[in-house]
Protein backbone atom coordinates (compact mmCIF):
# COMPACT_ATOMS: atom_id res chain seq x y z
CA UNK A 1 0.00 0.00 0.00
CA UNK A 2 0.97 3.61 -0.80
CA UNK A 3 0.58 5.71 2.57
CA UNK A 4 1.76 8.72 1.14
CA UNK A 5 -2.02 8.00 -0.52
CA UNK A 6 -3.32 7.12 2.05
CA UNK A 7 -2.87 10.85 3.70
CA UNK A 8 -4.52 11.68 1.18
CA UNK A 9 -7.88 9.83 2.44
CA UNK A 10 -8.01 10.91 5.79
CA UNK A 11 -9.44 14.39 6.40
CA UNK A 12 -10.01 16.23 9.94
CA UNK A 13 -13.52 17.52 9.97
CA UNK A 14 -14.09 20.59 12.46
CA UNK A 15 -17.94 20.43 14.23
CA UNK A 16 -19.56 23.96 14.84
CA UNK A 17 -16.15 25.67 16.11
CA UNK A 18 -16.57 28.81 17.66
CA UNK A 19 -13.48 30.18 18.35
CA UNK A 20 -12.45 31.21 14.71
CA UNK A 21 -8.25 31.17 16.00
CA UNK A 22 -8.79 27.28 16.71
CA UNK A 23 -9.50 26.87 13.14
CA UNK A 24 -6.16 28.34 12.26
CA UNK A 25 -4.36 26.56 14.90
CA UNK A 26 -5.61 22.92 13.90
CA UNK A 27 -4.39 24.06 10.32
CA UNK A 28 -1.27 24.23 11.21
CA UNK A 29 -1.38 20.94 13.39
CA UNK A 30 -1.99 19.02 10.43
CA UNK A 31 0.44 21.06 7.98
CA UNK A 32 2.92 20.32 10.35
CA UNK A 33 1.87 16.29 10.58
CA UNK A 34 1.75 16.06 6.35
CA UNK A 35 -2.04 16.25 6.81
CA UNK A 36 -3.56 18.36 4.35
CA UNK A 37 -7.51 18.00 4.65
CA UNK A 38 -9.95 20.00 6.63
CA UNK A 39 -13.74 20.42 6.40
CA UNK A 40 -15.39 22.69 8.40
CA UNK A 41 -18.68 21.89 9.44
CA UNK A 42 -21.19 25.05 9.94
CA UNK A 43 -18.20 27.37 11.82
CA UNK A 44 -19.38 30.35 14.23
CA UNK A 45 -17.36 32.35 12.65
CA UNK A 46 -15.66 31.64 9.45
CA UNK A 47 -14.15 32.57 7.16
CA UNK A 48 -11.83 34.99 9.92
CA UNK A 49 -8.66 36.75 9.77
CA UNK A 50 -8.02 35.22 13.08
CA UNK A 51 -7.92 31.82 11.56
CA UNK A 52 -5.60 33.02 9.60
CA UNK A 53 -3.18 34.55 11.72
CA UNK A 54 -2.78 31.53 13.75
CA UNK A 55 -2.57 29.28 10.77
CA UNK A 56 0.74 30.68 11.00
CA UNK A 57 1.69 29.73 7.05
CA UNK A 58 -0.90 26.70 6.90
CA UNK A 59 -3.25 29.30 4.95
CA UNK A 60 -3.26 26.77 2.09
CA UNK A 61 -5.10 24.34 4.20
CA UNK A 62 -7.62 27.09 5.22
CA UNK A 63 -7.95 28.10 1.44
CA UNK A 64 -9.02 24.72 0.48
CA UNK A 65 -10.99 23.66 3.38
CA UNK A 66 -14.38 22.64 2.58
CA UNK A 67 -16.98 24.48 4.50
CA UNK A 68 -20.55 22.43 4.60
CA UNK A 69 -23.94 22.76 6.56
CA UNK A 70 -23.55 19.23 8.53
CA UNK A 71 -21.70 16.29 9.79
CA UNK A 72 -23.98 13.52 7.51
CA UNK A 73 -22.61 15.58 4.63
CA UNK A 74 -19.07 15.84 5.45
CA UNK A 75 -18.48 12.04 6.20
CA UNK A 76 -21.14 10.65 3.64
CA UNK A 77 -18.48 8.92 1.20
CA UNK A 78 -16.36 7.80 4.13
CA UNK A 79 -15.48 3.73 5.00
CA UNK A 80 -14.28 4.84 9.02
CA UNK A 81 -15.51 8.16 10.75
CA UNK A 82 -14.18 8.24 14.44
CA UNK A 83 -15.50 10.89 16.66
CA UNK A 84 -13.14 12.47 19.31
CA UNK A 85 -14.61 12.93 22.41
CA UNK A 86 -13.24 14.84 25.59
CA UNK A 87 -15.46 12.90 28.42
CA UNK A 88 -15.00 9.17 28.24
CA UNK A 89 -17.32 6.39 27.72
CA UNK A 90 -19.96 9.18 27.47
CA UNK A 91 -21.62 6.97 24.42
CA UNK A 92 -22.50 3.41 23.31
CA UNK A 93 -19.68 3.35 21.33
CA UNK A 94 -16.55 1.44 20.95
CA UNK A 95 -13.79 3.36 22.76
CA UNK A 96 -10.24 3.88 20.82
CA UNK A 97 -6.92 5.02 22.21
CA UNK A 98 -5.39 7.55 19.38
CA UNK A 99 -2.51 5.41 18.69
CA UNK A 100 -4.93 1.65 17.65
CA UNK A 101 -7.39 4.44 16.32
CA UNK A 102 -4.57 6.13 14.20
CA UNK A 103 -3.14 3.04 12.98
CA UNK A 104 -6.84 1.74 11.64
CA UNK A 105 -7.46 4.76 10.19
CA UNK A 106 -3.92 4.86 8.37
CA UNK A 107 -4.71 1.08 7.22
CA UNK A 108 -8.37 1.64 6.31
CA UNK A 109 -7.01 5.00 3.83
CA UNK A 110 -5.21 2.24 1.75
CA UNK A 111 -8.59 2.13 0.10
CA UNK A 112 -11.27 4.39 1.54
CA UNK A 113 -11.59 7.34 2.59
CA UNK A 114 -10.95 8.22 6.77
CA UNK A 115 -12.62 10.99 8.64
CA UNK A 116 -11.61 12.10 12.37
CA UNK A 117 -14.44 14.65 13.62
CA UNK A 118 -13.75 17.10 16.46
CA UNK A 119 -16.33 18.81 18.53
CA UNK A 120 -17.06 22.36 19.80
CA UNK A 121 -15.36 23.73 22.40
CA UNK A 122 -17.96 24.65 24.85
CA UNK A 123 -19.92 21.03 24.46
CA UNK A 124 -18.21 18.91 21.86
CA UNK A 125 -20.08 16.47 19.49
CA UNK A 126 -23.94 15.92 19.89
CA UNK A 127 -25.14 12.61 21.11
CA UNK A 128 -26.80 12.72 16.97
CA UNK A 129 -23.13 13.18 15.75
CA UNK A 130 -21.84 10.68 17.56
CA UNK A 131 -24.39 8.50 16.44
CA UNK A 132 -22.77 9.36 12.86
CA UNK A 133 -19.52 7.59 13.91
CA UNK A 134 -18.69 4.01 14.09
CA UNK A 135 -16.25 4.40 17.20
CA UNK A 136 -15.13 6.99 19.73
CA UNK A 137 -11.48 8.69 20.23
CA UNK A 138 -10.29 9.75 23.81
CA UNK A 139 -7.26 10.87 24.59
CA UNK A 140 -6.47 9.40 27.72
CA UNK A 141 -6.00 12.59 29.84
CA UNK A 142 -6.00 13.28 33.46
CA UNK A 143 -9.33 12.36 34.38
CA UNK A 144 -10.13 15.25 36.77
CA UNK A 145 -9.40 17.61 33.99
CA UNK A 146 -9.32 16.04 30.89
CA UNK A 147 -10.82 18.40 28.41
CA UNK A 148 -7.84 19.78 25.87
CA UNK A 149 -8.01 22.85 23.93
CA UNK A 150 -9.79 21.77 20.30
CA UNK A 151 -6.61 22.34 18.06
CA UNK A 152 -4.52 20.49 20.85
CA UNK A 153 -6.41 17.60 20.51
CA UNK A 154 -6.45 17.85 16.81
CA UNK A 155 -2.35 17.95 17.39
CA UNK A 156 -2.49 14.91 19.31
CA UNK A 157 -4.39 12.66 16.99
CA UNK A 158 -2.78 14.39 13.70
CA UNK A 159 1.02 13.29 15.58
CA UNK A 160 -0.42 9.47 16.45
CA UNK A 161 -1.76 9.75 12.40
CA UNK A 162 1.95 10.98 11.44
CA UNK A 163 3.27 7.66 12.99
CA UNK A 164 1.39 5.25 11.84
CA UNK A 165 1.72 7.04 8.26
CA UNK A 166 5.62 6.91 9.00
CA UNK A 167 5.49 3.22 9.96
CA UNK A 168 3.29 2.20 7.35
CA UNK A 169 5.72 4.07 4.60
CA UNK A 170 8.80 2.03 6.42
CA UNK A 171 7.55 -1.15 5.71
CA UNK A 172 6.03 -0.79 2.46
CA UNK A 173 9.75 0.17 1.59
CA UNK A 174 11.07 -2.43 3.62
CA UNK A 175 9.55 -4.98 0.97
CA UNK A 176 9.22 -8.13 2.20
CA UNK A 177 7.58 -8.16 5.33
CA UNK A 178 5.98 -5.03 4.76
CA UNK A 179 2.02 -4.50 4.67
CA UNK A 180 1.84 -5.36 0.55
CA UNK A 181 2.21 -9.22 1.73
CA UNK A 182 -0.42 -10.96 2.87
CA UNK A 183 -0.56 -12.30 6.28
CA UNK A 184 -0.06 -16.61 6.43
CA UNK A 185 -3.61 -17.53 6.45
CA UNK A 186 -4.26 -20.19 9.64
CA UNK A 187 -4.10 -22.96 7.91
CA UNK A 188 -0.33 -21.86 5.83
CA UNK A 189 0.68 -21.65 9.78
CA UNK A 190 -1.00 -24.99 10.96
CA UNK A 191 0.81 -26.36 8.01
CA UNK A 192 4.13 -24.75 8.61
CA UNK A 193 4.10 -25.84 12.55
CA UNK A 194 3.15 -29.65 10.95
CA UNK A 195 6.07 -29.49 9.00
CA UNK A 196 8.26 -28.15 11.67
CA UNK A 197 7.27 -31.07 14.00
CA UNK A 198 7.88 -33.69 11.05
CA UNK A 199 11.60 -32.39 10.62
CA UNK A 200 12.26 -32.35 14.38
CA UNK A 201 11.82 -35.89 14.74
CA UNK A 202 13.42 -36.46 11.44
CA UNK A 203 16.73 -34.63 12.89
CA UNK A 204 16.02 -36.39 16.55
CA UNK A 205 15.84 -32.69 17.87
CA UNK A 206 13.82 -34.17 21.09
CA UNK A 207 16.36 -37.02 21.65
CA UNK A 208 14.02 -39.04 23.48
CA UNK A 209 12.20 -36.18 25.12
CA UNK A 210 8.34 -35.59 24.88
CA UNK A 211 7.69 -32.68 21.93
CA UNK A 212 4.74 -31.33 23.41
CA UNK A 213 7.12 -28.66 25.41
CA UNK A 214 9.22 -27.37 22.79
CA UNK A 215 6.63 -27.36 20.10
CA UNK A 216 4.41 -24.99 22.52
CA UNK A 217 7.25 -22.77 22.47
CA UNK A 218 8.28 -22.67 18.74
CA UNK A 219 4.39 -22.09 18.40
CA UNK A 220 4.14 -19.22 20.64
CA UNK A 221 7.76 -18.06 19.16
CA UNK A 222 6.93 -18.22 15.19
CA UNK A 223 3.30 -16.57 16.34
CA UNK A 224 4.55 -14.08 17.52
CA UNK A 225 6.77 -12.95 14.22
CA UNK A 226 3.75 -12.46 12.62
CA UNK A 227 4.58 -14.13 9.73
CA UNK A 228 3.70 -13.69 5.77
CA UNK A 229 2.88 -15.98 3.36
CA UNK A 230 6.26 -15.43 1.82
CA UNK A 231 7.92 -15.62 5.23
CA UNK A 232 6.66 -19.29 5.67
CA UNK A 233 7.24 -20.56 2.33
CA UNK A 234 10.80 -19.41 2.90
CA UNK A 235 10.79 -21.33 6.20
CA UNK A 236 9.33 -24.23 4.55
CA UNK A 237 11.90 -24.23 2.43
CA UNK A 238 14.30 -24.72 4.64
CA UNK A 239 12.36 -27.28 6.37
CA UNK A 240 12.23 -29.13 3.28
CA UNK A 241 16.23 -29.14 2.51
CA UNK A 242 16.59 -30.17 6.40
CA UNK A 243 14.30 -33.22 5.75
CA UNK A 244 16.18 -34.19 2.67
CA UNK A 245 19.55 -33.79 4.30
CA UNK A 246 17.64 -36.15 7.17
CA UNK A 247 16.53 -38.54 4.78
CA UNK A 248 20.13 -38.37 3.13
CA UNK A 249 22.04 -39.09 6.23
CA UNK A 250 19.70 -41.87 7.67
CA UNK A 251 21.60 -45.74 7.52
CA UNK A 252 20.38 -47.19 4.17
CA UNK A 253 17.26 -50.03 5.51
CA UNK A 254 16.45 -47.41 8.47
N1 LIG B 1 -16.52 20.81 26.83
C1 LIG B 1 -16.42 19.86 25.80
C2 LIG B 1 -14.99 19.71 25.38
C3 LIG B 1 -14.78 20.21 24.08
S1 LIG B 1 -13.10 20.29 23.65
C4 LIG B 1 -16.89 18.52 26.24
O1 LIG B 1 -16.92 18.29 27.44
O2 LIG B 1 -17.22 17.68 25.41
C5 LIG B 1 -13.31 20.35 21.90
C6 LIG B 1 -13.07 19.05 21.19
O3 LIG B 1 -11.72 18.65 21.33
C7 LIG B 1 -13.89 17.88 21.69
O4 LIG B 1 -15.19 17.84 21.16
C8 LIG B 1 -13.05 16.72 21.18
O5 LIG B 1 -13.34 16.49 19.81
C9 LIG B 1 -11.64 17.24 21.33
N2 LIG B 1 -11.05 16.82 22.62
C10 LIG B 1 -10.73 17.57 23.69
N3 LIG B 1 -10.21 16.81 24.67
C11 LIG B 1 -10.19 15.53 24.20
C12 LIG B 1 -9.78 14.27 24.75
N4 LIG B 1 -9.30 14.16 25.98
N5 LIG B 1 -9.89 13.18 23.96
C13 LIG B 1 -10.40 13.26 22.71
N6 LIG B 1 -10.82 14.42 22.15
C14 LIG B 1 -10.71 15.54 22.89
Amino acid sequence: MQAAGAAGRIRIVLVGTQHPGNIGAAARALKTMGLSRLVLVAPELYPADEAFRRAAGADDLLTEAQVLPTLAEAVADCRLVLGCTARSRRVALDELAPRAAAEQSVALAATGEVALVFGRERTGLSNDELQLCHAAIHIPANPDYSSLNLAAAVQVLCYELRLALLAANGLAQAGEGGIDEAAATHAQLEGFFAQLGDTLDQIDFHKGRAPDSAMRKLRRLFLRADLNEKEVRLLRGILADAQRMARLARPKGD
